[in-house]
């Protein structure tokens, strides 16, 4: 545990530091808890790195609690997949827990307030329910079923547990105010018939809390003493405290903070299920998804994600942050960490006319520039080449300094090659480039004299390995489709955000690279080695450009 800092706070760590001088010598303890009804997004890590960053700093620690209520959408894949992505991030539980752990607890729990006479059997539809409730303006009305003895509830509560009712047909509600104008202090169900599946308590139970009732009981019996939400759930406080005080069991307590939602993509499991679902991306691994796995499988970096959700921070308010802020995260982090590879996205064939046909000379590069042991490989050099197609201008305008007809450019860590010749097909496109080179004007040995601004990449076609490379965008091409509220966000998926290039030339050094390695070909971007990459077939993916535009935040 670190000493309190004395830069700024955030204001829940305004809060924490205020509760650690009101509670000498005790800890804090905070739980991460999503549903397992999908896969974990940007705006759960924004969550996971404020709960996990609290005990980090302030010590305590972190239970991760899996708030399994709802029988019908939750799946043991998404507990996998949400564990391996908290570990990816770099963070620890303490203690891996499942409110379907409590529900014995919670049950007895509701019993203590069945005989306080706090709840009670409701045989009401829910058309009639949602009636009585009122509006905000107008108070709500008394169910007919509201005063039914202490002794009746007890009896009707069990059998609805042990099976005897049909779903939907009758419900626990707590004795609150149904004139309260807080709408959810309005008799709120705590417990409603389901006869479904569970993935872990299988058929034992037919009757399931809602999540007010589980969620504050769940804090309570772990003795969160920070239970840290986002602010959907400010009205939703006073309940959880009536539940707590009403029950006297441990007071934990309710904070909330603002949802992160990022510009062109959708921070919402519902949402995303439907794009996996319909097909839209290939799956919630997809890079092109704003989940932790499809950040993964892009090439983001746990650091960057961690560094992004620090540089936002925390906030009162809902508000929409600049995708461009993660982009710039990224490749901050991947500048520093990735090395220097060539690729050649949109090849034409370069011929050297005056480099012996069939020489083969190793070059020395070095691997990243901006890491000294990082060391350095050979790349293979010959007399046929590969060269971007835009590193080339039959007629250039003035400030384009690669390769023009009859005009000199560098290629990266070999030789100044000068265009003597356009070979064309047919149709008139390019076939090759007849150039020739200078021999004396080896990079780091340069005695030519010939003085060139561009420098550009290349591949040596018959060294070459050939890669299918996957040129990632951004999901939507709208920054908010909440914008367009007649329109489905589907209708703003950007038809450009996967475009595949087959047979893309790499250097040989590529060969060898696991899946999940990013690297940065050279003036291209930064791509990272796809998990479908087997038996030589290399696929990258596109994790970033180089340059974005600078983020605003
Ligand atoms: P979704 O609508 O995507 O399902 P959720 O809030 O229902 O989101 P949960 O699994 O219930 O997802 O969330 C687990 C935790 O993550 C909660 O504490 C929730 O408040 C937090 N969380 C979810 N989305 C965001 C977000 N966009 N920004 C910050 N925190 C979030
Ligand atoms: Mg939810």
């Amino acid at each position: 545990m670190s000493e309190p800092t004395t830069e700024s706070l955030n204001f829940i760590e305004e809060i924490v530091e205020d509760w650690m001088g009101k509670n000498p010598g005790e800890h804090i303890i905070t739980r991460f808890p999503p549903e397992p009804n999908g896969y974990l997004h940007i705006g759960h890590a924004s969550s996971i790195c404020l709960n996990f960053g609290l005990t980090n700093k302030y010590g305590g620690y972190t239970n991760l609690r899996f708030d399994d209520t709802n029988p019908t959408t939750e799946e043991t894949e998404y507990v996998e997949s949400i564990k391996n992505d908290i570990k990816w991030l770099g963070f620890d539980w303490k203690n891996e827990y499942y409110a379907s752990d409590y529900f014995n607890n919670l049950y007895e729990f509701a019993k203590i307030l069945i005989q306080k006479g706090l709840a009670y059997v409701d045989d009401s539809s829910s058309e009639t329910i949602a009636q009585l409730k009122g509006t905000p303006t107008k108070p709500g009305e008394n169910s007919p079923f509201r005063e039914r003895a202490i002794a009746e509830n007890l009896d009707l509560f069990e059998r609805m547990k042990l099976g005897e009712f049909p779903d939907g047909t009758r419900v626990l509600r707590a004795k609150i105010d149904m004139s309260n104008p807080n709408m959810i202090m309005r008799d709120p169900i705590l417990y409603r018939i389901k006869k479904a599946h569970h993935h872990r308590t299988g058929d034992d139970w037919c009757i399931y809390p809602m999540y007010d009732f589980a969620h504050g009981q769940s804090d309570s019996i772990e003795k969160i003493t920070h239970s840290i939400c986002t602010m959907e759930f400010i009205p939703h406080r006073e309940l959880y405290d009536w539940c707590i005080e009403n029950l006297e069991i441990f007071p934990s307590k309710q904070y909330e903070f603002a949802r992160r939602n990022l510009n062109y993509t959708i921070t919402s499991k519902r949402k995303l299920l439907q794009l996996v679902n319909e097909g839209h991306v290939s799956g919630w691994d997809d890079p092109r998804m704003p989940t932790i796995s499809g950040m993964r499988r892009r090439g983001y970096t746990a650091a960057a994600i961690r560094n992004f959700c620090d540089k936002i921070g925390i906030a009162k308010r809902d508000n929409i942050v600049d995708m461009a802020l993660l982009e710039f995260c990224v490749r901050e982090d991947l500048n520093k960490s990735t090395d220097r590879l060539m690729a050649v996205l949109d090849p034409i064939k370069v011929v050297i006319t005056n480099y012996p046909e069939g020489k083969t000379e190793q070059l020395a590069i070095e691997n990243n520039p901006e890491d000294e042991n990082s060391g350095s490989r050979a790349i293979p050099f010959s007399n046929t080449l590969y060269i971007e197609s835009e590193d080339f201008m039959e007629e250039a305008p003035k400030k384009y300094f690669r390769l023009t007809l009859g005009g000199y450019v560098r290629l990266k860590g070999a030789y100044i090659i000068k265009c003597d010749e356009i070979v064309k097909k047919s149709d008139g496109s390019i076939d090759y480039l007849k150039c020739s080179y200078a021999e004396n004007s080896k990079s780091g040995q340069d005695t030519s004299g010939i003085a060139v601004k561009g420098t550009i990449h290349w591949v040596s076609v018959p060294h070459a390995v050939q890669a299918e490379v996957r040129l990632y965008d951004r999901l939507l091409s709208v920054p908010d489709p909440s914008e367009f509220p007649e329109q489905d966000f589907k209708d703003f998926i950007n038809p450009n955000s996967l475009v595949t290039l087959k047979n893309v030339p790499v250097e040989p050094a590529m060969a060898n690279i696991q899946p999940g390695t990013v690297v940065q070909f050279m003036r291209k971007g930064y791509f990272c080695c796809d998990l479908d990459t087997k038996d030589g077939q290399l696929v990258f993916n596109r994790t970033a450009t180089l340059k974005g535009d600078m983020p605003k935040f």
